[in-house]
This record gives structure tokens, C-alpha cells and sequence, in this order.
């Protein structure tokens, strides 16, 4: 009888554990591969207990795996441990607790560390760095120095942040042409948390330097951003020609980038046109207007952003819709009405329209043409 007692505790406490084992998901976050490469969903920047975060690294790999990311670095500041009195102060150890999980869950995990000096230079980024301990210096100089030996990159972070620029606008100083003139300044966050930085998407533009989003979350990331409302966290779009540490660093050392943050997307022209012709299907694009000048048209939108068009020519408003919004993962349906003078020539008409959500420049948006294709008789086809 004691045996089986035993035994009745044994199973009780295995089928405990099986009732109690939640499953897990991953959210899949679909935006096309494009010109070759894989779409890849990374963040750069983000805190652990070891500087000032709430948060233990291995929870920052379960929480990307479970947002849908593909890769993500760990940067505690190496000057500011705040909890060093309970977790000891070691550069390494972040990346060294999370490096297992991330190889099981499929997450590259990049190490890093943020270098948290006044502005100017204010916060840098060193990331795929192989040892943070080597990192702390006097001179943020000679940290610089030390971080291109180990073949590590610098991104330039939250250039607006306003504990460091009062008006929230980013200043260029000396020393960011001196990082700049140096080839050692790779990227810089355009967007930062929550907060866009209109200058500084215009100089990583004009300056050849790699557009960046990141969240820099201290809490859990659901307790900074409100899911129901940006949908996401604040991320960047790696084009890349696999999964790797390698060809993540490939693609950031030459502007293979888009920043993303709530349903916008800031990036270069020529990604943000193949993100959106990828993602976007006419069902139908073959306007029929025997007998009447109207047709119905479906536009299929696969992608996970949706794509917020706005008709541009003034000349076009009186037969197409103003304003378009291509639902993610849905299917729009309209009507247009055929322009008589199009109709008549008989030819294919382009119509621009402005996708307000996909920013190309501090002021620009980008200017997508749909064309439609008209026929006044199809039964002659
Ligand atoms: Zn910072
Ligand atoms: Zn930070």
C-alpha cells in the first residue's frame, strides 16, 4: 500500500506539471522578402537587469521569439549598473545567459552594449562586438577604437532623446563627423522607442548611413508599448541573405534597412516601392466598360502593414477613389469610374497615389502608380 501511495504522488505530480505547461505561439509578421533577401525583423537595442532594465536576457529571447523576430542584441550600458549591488557588473554575462535559448528558439542573438556617454556623442550602440569587458575605457575614443579591433559596428542612438537635447530635435556635432568621416558610424535610430526623428532620416539618407528602428525597452516589451494600439514594437527590417550574425552585419554595413514602428515604414525608396509591389495584388486590374464606364476592381494586400493611399493628381479625382486603405492581409473592393478620354484612346492609364504610411524623406512619402487597365471592348480580346 505505501508503494502505490507513492506512485499516486509520482503520477499526480507528473500530470501537474503536463496540465500546467502552457503552449506557446509565435506571431508571424509578414512583410515579402525582397530583391533577393530575406526579410529579417531585428531589434538592436534593448536592456536587461544587467544595466537598467527589469527584465532577466533569456526573457528577451522568449519575447522576441513570440513577437515574430528573427534577430536582436542585448545592449546594457556598460557605464551605468544601477543594480550592481544584487547582479554583478560583467559585460558579458547578458549575451552569455541568452546565447543557448536564442540558438534553440532560432533567434540570432548579436552581442552588444550601449555606450552611455553626454551629447556629444551622446549614446552609441556597439553591436556584434566578442567582449563588452574590453569595452570600458576613459576615452570614448579609444572605446571606438576598441570595438572596430573586434570587428564590432557603432550606431548612433535616440539622436533626439530630450534628456539630451531639450527640443527633441537631433543636433549634429563634431564628433559625429568625426565618427562619420571615420567610417565608423554604420547607423542611426530614426526611430527610438515611441519617438521619430524626421533630421535624422534625412541624414542617414543623404549621408549613406543605415536607417534604423529600435525599442530600447527596459520593462517587459508589453508594458511599453500598447499592443492593441501600434500593433508592434518598434523594429528594423534587415535585408539579408540568410539568418546570420554574418549577413545581418553584411546588410546593416550597406544600407539593407527599413525602419518600422507603428504601421510606418522609413526607409529608401527603392525598398519601400518592392516591400509594397510585393505585397500588393490586383485580383483583376482589367477594367470591362462596355456599355457603362464603371467596374468593380480588387486589390489584394498579403503584407502585414496596411498601406494608407491617397490620390494625388487632381485631374484623376473624378473617376478613381481618393483615398484607398489596403487592410493587411485583406482583400479591398471598389468601384472606379473610367475617365471618358482614357476610355476612348483605349490604353492602359496610370493613376499615382501617395502611401501616406511609407515615408521616404522628412517630408516625402512615397508615390506608388497603379495601373489600370482599360478596354472599351473585351469581347474583341
Ligand atoms: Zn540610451
Ligand atoms: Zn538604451
Amino acid at each position: 500500500m505505501k508503494h502505490k501511495k507513492f506512485y499516486l504522488i509520482i503520477l499526480f505530480v507528473l500530470s501537474s506539471c503536463f496540465c500546467f505547461s502552457q503552449a506557446q505561439y509565435r506571431n508571424k509578421i509578414f512583410v515579402p522578402d525582397i530583391l533577393g533577401y530575406k526579410t529579417l525583423k531585428c531589434d538592436f537595442h534593448m536592456h536587461t537587469v544587467f544595466s537598467d532594465g527589469d527584465v532577466w536576457p533569456t526573457f528577451r529571447v522568449r519575447e522576441a521569439w513570440r513577437e515574430g523576430l528573427d534577430a536582436i542584441a542585448l545592449t546594457d550600458h556598460l557605464e551605468y549598473q544601477p543594480k550592481k549591488n544584487y547582479v554583478p557588473t560583467n559585460h558579458d554575462h547578458a549575451f552569455n545567459i541568452a546565447k543557448d535559448l536564442a540558438n534553440e528558439l532560432g533567434i540570432t542573438l548579436i552581442k552588444g552594449a550601449e555606450i552611455t556617454r553626454s551629447m556629444p556623442p551622446g549614446h552609441l550602440n556597439a553591436i556584434f562586438i566578442n567582449d563588452g569587458n574590453s569595452l570600458i575605457l576613459d576615452n570614448w575614443k579609444d572605446v571606438i577604437n576598441e570595438v572596430k579591433k573586434q570587428g564590432g559596428i557603432i550606431n548612433w542612438n535616440h539622436p533626439g532623446w530630450r534628456s539630451q537635447q531639450s527640443d527633441g530635435i537631433p543636433k549634429w556635432y563634431d564628433e559625429h563627423s568625426f565618427l562619420h568621416d571615420n567610417k565608423m558610424l554604420t547607423g542611426i535610430e530614426v526611430v527610438n522607442g515611441i519617438e521619430f526623428y524626421p533630421l535624422a532620416l534625412d541624414w542617414c539618407l543623404d549621408k549613406n548611413i543605415t536607417i534604423l528602428s529600435n525599442s530600447d525597452v527596459h520593462d517587459p516589451v508589453n508594458f511599453e508599448y500598447d499592443f492593441d494600439k501600434s500593433g508592434r514594437r518598434a523594429m528594423t527590417f534587415v535585408f539579408a541573405k540568410e539568418n546570420s550574425s554574418d549577413a545581418i552585419k553584411d546588410a546593416l554595413l550597406n544600407q539593407r534597412t527599413v525602419a518600422y514602428f507603428n504601421n510606418k515604414l522609413y526607409g529608401r525608396e527603392k525598398f519601400l516601392s518592392e516591400i509594397f509591389n510585393k505585397s500588393v495584388f490586383f485580383k483583376s486590374n482589367f477594367v470591362k466598360t462596355t456599355g457603362r464606364e464603371t467596374a468593380m476592381l480588387q486589390i489584394e494586400n498579403k503584407s502585414d502593414i496596411t498601406f494608407q493611399l491617397e490620390l494625388i493628381n487632381e485631374d484623376d479625382k473624378v473617376g478613381y477613389p481618393l483615398h484607398i486603405d489596403l487592410m493587411a492581409g485583406k482583400t479591398v473592393l471598389f468601384n472606379i469610374r473610367a475617365k471618358k478620354d482614357d476610355i476612348k484612346i483605349n490604353k492602359n492609364v496610370i493613376v499615382n497615389y501617395r502611401v501616406k504610411n511609407l515615408i521616404v524623406g522628412s517630408d516625402k512619402t512615397l508615390i506608388v502608380p497603379l495601373e489600370f487597365n482599360l478596354d472599351i471592348n473585351p469581347a474583341k480580346k
